[in-house]
């Protein structure tokens, strides 16, 4: 079931992983199909670059009212290929993405307004400074199936109003959440060739690596993340790297215990776990753990999970039997090493589907790979600490540095850590959710990958920034210029001491040896 690679070398075949259905086929596209793509975007870029932001946000409004008007087909889709709970293709997926869709249609404008560079005494020369945002070209972006409408769709739409046109290569096991991407802007009439959606596999993806695209933003694992990078290097592309986490929770003694674990099942259970920013390690204070743990456990037990035929299910299914094996290896690993399973620690056979009962781990530490390496499932584990300081080493006990969570009734203290664990977010009493804030950037640090998406940090990802310099005393030679002699030299000099001071009244004394200095004669 669930065999989204090629089954020949030109096809995928869709399914969806709650029930075996096949859901259709699509393409997969050649070298040559991305490389014309690509072309032809080049070309449609140039005449969308000098729209205005309006006109621009015109089209964005139009294609978010049209994902809102067929809301129920989009989020059946979504569920259908993903195996994910219809309300989480709305929370997860349609909601936060037509916020983003609102947010950049009517604010890029304003993020990426010229701005001015103060530049000190160099004002003196009559100089000034601004720097403008312009768009990149043609931008590349290669997205996951576990948001298959979100991510991409957010990546688009910020590459669209920074004014670039977007070849999309959406992932193998969701393409037809990607063609549906497409769609949406065909059917709002976006001008032929700004967005091109390549549905295809991992040689799809290489190729537009290859492509000289201006630009890479690819979302994914950090294997695939390692190859991008390498494979833009050979054209100096740049790169976006949004990559895997293995994002820490820290409950501290004074957290509110029920709301924390309700949090941490929620944090970790979401989308059958398959989220870059899920809590994947748990770290609990040893004075409360009994009671958290044990509160986390009932939770979980609680959670309904089957296929999503009448909104009366928590968790779904997970995408496909490549990550399920993977969280099967970790479970596995783990208990060979003493782990004890609370709950869940096996396949749920009985559903059909690719099922994974949320399971919750104790006695598990830094040397199992369920603390190590990136689940991507439905696995909770837990581990006690003693201080702080212990807390914060045990966060920052790893290659990834996505998100990561503190929770506690005192916020100074909550922020004093949050400050010392190394991710690109640390949410103080909550977790996972903030890749839904526009506003907000979103980035990783170490493993995790390079780089931003959203907010003016991602907006900015888009463009390229050009200093413009305006020199006002367009009737004079610069006093640097031809005609050097001693006086040029000794002026040099003593503007080496004065003009370039830390202290104001040394700057202030190298007005008259900036009113000698442009008297020098020049040729
Ligand atoms: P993946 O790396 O297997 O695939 C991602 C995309 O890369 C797919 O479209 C795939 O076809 C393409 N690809 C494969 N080989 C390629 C190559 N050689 N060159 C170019 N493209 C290639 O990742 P996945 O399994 O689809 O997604 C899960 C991973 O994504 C997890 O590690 C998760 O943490 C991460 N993720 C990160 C974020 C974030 O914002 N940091 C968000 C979502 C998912």
């Amino acid at each position: 079931m669930n065999k989204p690679s090629a089954v020949s070398d030109t096809l995928l075949v869709s399914f969806n992983p709650a029930t075996g259905e096949e859901l259709g086929t699509a393409p997969i596209a050649t070298r040559d199909e991305v490389f014309e793509a690509v072309r032809i975007a080049r070309s449609a870029a140039s005449s969308w670059s000098r729209t205005s932001f309006g006109e621009r946000g015109a089209y964005i409004l139009k294609a978010r009212k049209e994902m809102l008007g067929r809301l129920d087909d989009i989020a059946s889709l979504v569920s259908r290929e993903t195996g994910k709970p219809r309300v989480e293709a709305v929370s997860c997926e349609i909601l936060p993405i037509a916020d983003l869709m609102s947010f950049f249609a009517k604010r890029a404008g304003a993020l990426l307004r010229p701005e001015r560079v103060p530049l000190g005494k160099f004002n003196w020369i009559g100089r000034s400074s601004w720097l403008v945002y312009k768009p990149l070209g043609v931008i590349g972006i290669i997205s996951p199936w576990n948001f298959p409408l979100s991510i991409p769709l957010g990546a688009v739409t910020m590459a669209l109003m920074a004014g670039n046109a977007v070849v999309l290569k959406p992932s193998e096991f969701t393409p037809l959440v990607g063609m549906e991407i497409g769609r949406l802007f065909d059917s709002i009439g976006l001008p032929q060739g700004l967005l091109t959606v390549l549905t295809g596999d991992g040689s799809t993806g290489s190729a537009l690596c290859e492509a000289e695209v201006n630009k890479i933003v690819f979302t994914g694992s950090v294997a695939t993340g390692k190859k991008v990078m390498a494979a833009a290097a050979q054209n100096l592309t740049p790169v976006v790297l949004e990559l895997g986490g293995k994002d820490a929770m820290v409950v501290l003694e004074d957290a509110d215990i029920e709301v924390a674990a309700s949090g941490a099942v929620w944090g970790a259970f979401c989308n059958s776990g398959q989220i870059c920013a899920a809590v994947e390690r748990c770290y609990v204070h040893q004075s409360i753990a009994q009671q958290f743990i044990q509160s986390v456990v009932r939770k979980t037990q609680l959670l309904r999970q089957g296929p999503d035929n009448r909104f009366d299910v928590d968790v779904g299914a997970m995408t496909n039997e490549r990550q399920l094996a993977i969280v099967e290896r970790h479970v596995e690993d783990a208990v060979s090493r003493g782990a004890r399973i609370l709950c869940g620690g096996k396949r749920k056979l009985d559903k059909g589907g690719l099922f994974f009962a949320p399971t919750v781990l104790t006695e598990v530490d830094h040397t199992f790979a369920v603390l190590r390496e990136e689940t991507f499932g439905p696995i909770l584990p837990i581990m006690i600490f003693h201080d702080d300081e212990e807390a914060v080493t045990l966060a920052n006990d790893s290659r990834y540095g996505l998100t990561a969570s503190v929770w506690t009734k005192d916020l100074a203290r909550g922020r004093r850590l949050a400050e010392l664990i190394e991710a690109g977010t640390v949410a103080i009493n909550d977790c996972v959710y903030t890749h839904a804030i526009p506003q907000a950037p979103w980035g990783g640090i170490k493993q995790s990958g390079m780089g931003y998406t959203h907010s003016r940090l991602g907006l900015r990802e888009l463009v390229v920034t050009e200093h413009i310099h305006i020199n006002r005393l367009r009737r004079l030679r610069d006093f640097w210029w031809y005609g050097y002699s001693e006086t040029t030299y000794r002026v040099l000099g003593s503007l080496a001491s004065t003009f370039t001071s830390t202290s104001w009244w040394e700057k202030a004394r190298s007005l008259p040896a900036l009113l000698r200095a442009q008297r020098l004669p020049k040729y």
